[in-house]
């Protein structure tokens, strides 16, 4: 079965796939209807997935976005249902946020409504899991590609963090809707497809170097996919149907992707880190991130760079010896403790816990680099996008392409690019230029 040429609901057997990668690829997703009118036939998708009684969860925009329709809708069904909604525009996905959706929830209902894109979905997939029903999500808008996966990332005391949900059964977009989401949010959605291209790259890179489980298939699938959204980019400042179902249909196919790979790989690489950091930055000042895709897209134009700059290395045992001699823990602590406060008894701990920089590890990583060099620079000549293509395909959408769009100083985005590698324990573009000693010689170069 050569996932590439797959649609959505070709991929969503409950069987699964028995695949040459040693895995069975399957998803928890049933359902996914993307067309106009979608929401009308909410009757139909309830009745299918055995949901009697729904319990609705919004916001004050997403109600008038899609929440008022729905509830029309099983009022006119005569579908009884019950219903929270945030009395915020765009309420936060933390502790107090699921406290508030869990004291409403009213538990004779057998099924959660969440009508919204990123937090409500956050948040109703934490009330799905608890209260051990199913989940049918209803996108406001297509900007970010975690509609279909089992994980939410929420604030948990204070700190971003990925916590366990539910996968939804059934995935509604409307295209009414999608089309008429912000503006933002549309250029988000196309900036967390931009990102996979490169992250499919740094998942091949990994599976060289280190090892790690690779599937082709799963990631011809998600590259069809990425590279659709972009031709599409233009169509997007118009809100050309068309180029907004490619978006929404990319992101459910992301999240589909991370099930059947089981790792975010598919999805998400060096891009998703730049933004992950300016999450936790805009935590620490106690601010509101900017979305999650308007970042990651502006990580990907970075990301390019940072490979075609790496294309052009050569691995020198010398330096990379000294640079994993002059390595110094209790400094690099330290500046983790500077950089990120509130994330960095967390990650120091992870750090310590894996003997990340063990130079036994190191000189073995770096004798698989020089032994594969070639190979190293074929992948990435093979697989890097064209960094002009991507960044006017943003532009012609009206997404930002640098960080000093979004505020964010070079001071900072330099500090921000030698951290990636310091968050987890994800081979990274940065993890290649470390492992060569060329991590700072490349973040003077470049930022
Ligand atoms: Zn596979
Ligand atoms: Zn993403």
């Amino acid at each position: 079965m050569d996932f590439s040429s797959c649609t959505i609901s070709d991929l969503l057997d409950p069987e699964g796939f028995a695949c040459s990668c040693g895995k069975v690829h399957r998803v928890s997703l049933r359902y996914v209807d993307i067309a106009q009118g979608a929401i009308n036939r909410i009757p139909e998708m309830l009745h299918k997935t055995g949901v009697t009684k729904p319990f609705l969860i919004a916001d004050l925009c997403t109600y008038e976005a899609a929440g008022r329709r729905v509830s029309e809708i099983l009022d006119a069904s005569h579908i009884p249902f019950a219903k929270y909604i945030f009395q915020v525009e765009r309420p936060e996905s933390n502790e107090c946020a699921v406290g508030l959706a869990a004291m409403a929830f009213d538990t004779s209902c057998d099924g959660i409504l969440a009508v919204g894109s990123g937090s409500i979905g956050d948040i109703s997939k934490i009330i799905a899991r608890l209260s051990g029903n199913p989940l049918i999500t209803i996108a406001t808008a297509p900007s970010m590609d975690g509609f279909a996966s089992p994980t939410c990332s929420n604030i948990v005391s204070g700190l971003k963090s990925t916590v366990p949900g539910v996968c939804p059964i059934a995935i509604i977009g409307d295209l009414d809707v999608l089309c008429s989401a912000p503006t933002r949010m549309l250029q988000a959605g196309l900036g967390d497809m931009a990102a996979k291209p490169n992250a499919l790259l740094e998942w091949r890179l990994s599976n060289l170097i280190n090892g790690e489980y690779y599937c082709g298939n799963v990631a011809s699938l998600m590259r069809k996919s990425a590279y659709q959204c972009l031709s599409s980019a233009s169509g997007l400042m118009n809100r050309d149907p068309q180029a907004v179902t490619h978006i929404m249909e990319g992101l459910v196919m992301s999240g589909i992707a991370m099930a059947f790979a089981d790792t975010t790989r598919p999805a998400s690489g060096i891009d998703h880190y730049f933004s992950h950091i300016w999450d936790m930055l805009a935590l620490q000042r106690g601010e509101l991130p900017d979305l999650h895709g308007i970042q990651v897209g502006i990580g990907t134009i970075y990301s390019i760079q940072i490979y075609e700059m790496i294309k052009q290395q050569k691995p020198d045992s010398h330096k990379a010896r000294s640079c994993m001699n002059e390595f110094d823990w209790q400094r690099w602590q330290q500046s983790i403790r500077e950089f990120l406060p509130s994330a960095a008894d967390s990650i120091i701990r992870q750090a310590a816990a894996e003997n990340r920089f063990d130079s036994q590890k190191h000189a073995s990583r770096f004798q698989t680099i020089s032994q594969h060099w070639d190979e190293i620079v074929q992948i990435i000549a093979d697989d890097l996008p064209d960094l002009h293509t991507v960044r006017s395909q943003l532009q012609s959408a009206g997404a930002p392409v640098s960080a000093q769009e979004i505020g964010i100083s070079p001071e900072i985005l330099k500090r921000t690019f030698l951290t990636t590698k310091d968050l987890r324990n994800k081979y990274m573009a940065s993890s290649l230029l470390w492992d060569m000693g060329l991590l700072e010689e490349a973040a003077n170069k470049l930022f």
